[in-house]
């Protein structure tokens, strides 16, 4: 994706009020992000554990979505598999839960979705971070469509969020 700056990533945000995404806490080391293997920018809250981040492009322009998530939990020996990218992880994949946009999400309607914990799918299916043995599933199709899936299913996702 193309490298997004503070000011661009505060207003892309689609389900919080324009205070909180003034607020929020924006990573300080954008311009280290690996843009070019990314597909969208997710990160967690330095501050408060159980808040996450993620912006991707949609209909090209991006898109922001706050996020709440459980706290990793520790000693976890089930495997669990991201929904965005099909990563699985023993313990690494957090059940992230949206406010839906607008009236909706003041009334407290949300949307979930597991989604690895570090929000790091781009990596993932590239292969530049590794989950360990058995992690990614065996599949004869191109790396490109394997983005291509992680961008539709992330898509989707946001317009859960957006509808
Ligand atoms: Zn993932």
């Amino acid at each position: 994706m193309e490298p997004l700056t503070e000011q661009e990533i505060r207003v892309a945000f689609v389900n919080c009020t324009k205070g909180e995404a003034r607020r929020l806490s924006v990573p300080r080391d954008l311009a280290d992000r690996p843009w070019e293997d990314l597909d969208f920018l997710g990160w967690r809250d330095p501050q408060a554990p159980d808040r996450a981040y993620l912006v991707a492009e949609l209909d090209g322009r991006p898109s922001g979505l706050v996020l709440r998530s459980s706290a990793p939990v520790f000693g976890q020996t089930r495997r669990s598999m991201c929904s965005i990218c099909l990563t699985s992880h023993t313990g690494g994949v957090s059940l992230m839960v949206a406010p839906r946009a607008g009236k909706a999400g003041k009334q407290g309607d949300s949307v979930g979705a597991y989604i690895c914990g570090d929000l790091c799918c781009s990596l993932y299916v590239r292969g530049r971070k590794d989950a360990g043995a058995g992690a990614r599933l065996h599949e004869t199709i191109t790396l490109e469509e394997k983005i291509r899936r992680t961008v539709g299913n992330l898509g989707a996702f946001i317009t859960k969020v957006t509808a």
